[in-house]
């Protein structure tokens, strides 16, 4: 795993890594503070706010849109942890990350 900067979400940091697509064994700590398997085919993993040294990890793997929206996502986790429903998450994280995608293309054809 390669670690890139610190994010700071709701004044609480995340130690982000990205993770190579087929990297294993990554652990990731779930909700009730256990240490458990990130599965191959989970894009992304964002460990509890009370977690010490908690980490959001994105796999290096996707084009743009989904790789935002991935990001997009397990920062949403870190900002509401449990709060809001992973249906909820998805459609909110695209939805974003599509219309991020669609106005900056649409500014840089601008200029
Ligand atoms: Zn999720």
């Amino acid at each position: 795993m390669r670690r890139d900067k610190d994010l700071r979400i709701l004044r609480k940091i995340w130690r982000f890594f990205w993770a190579r697509k087929d990297e294993r064994p990554l652990v990731k700590t779930d909700a009730n503070g256990d240490s458990v398997p990130m599965n191959l085919n989970e894009l992304g993993v964002c460990e509890p706010p009370d977690v010490k040294g908690k980490r959001i990890i994105i796999r290096d793997c996707m084009g743009l849109e989904l790789l935002l929206d991935t990001f997009i996502h397990e920062q949403i986790h870190a900002a509401a942890h449990e709060l809001l429903s992973e249906e909820w998450i998805n459609a909110t994280s695209s939805d974003i990350a599509r219309n991020i995608l669609l106005y900056f293309e649409v500014r840089l054809r601008k200029k």
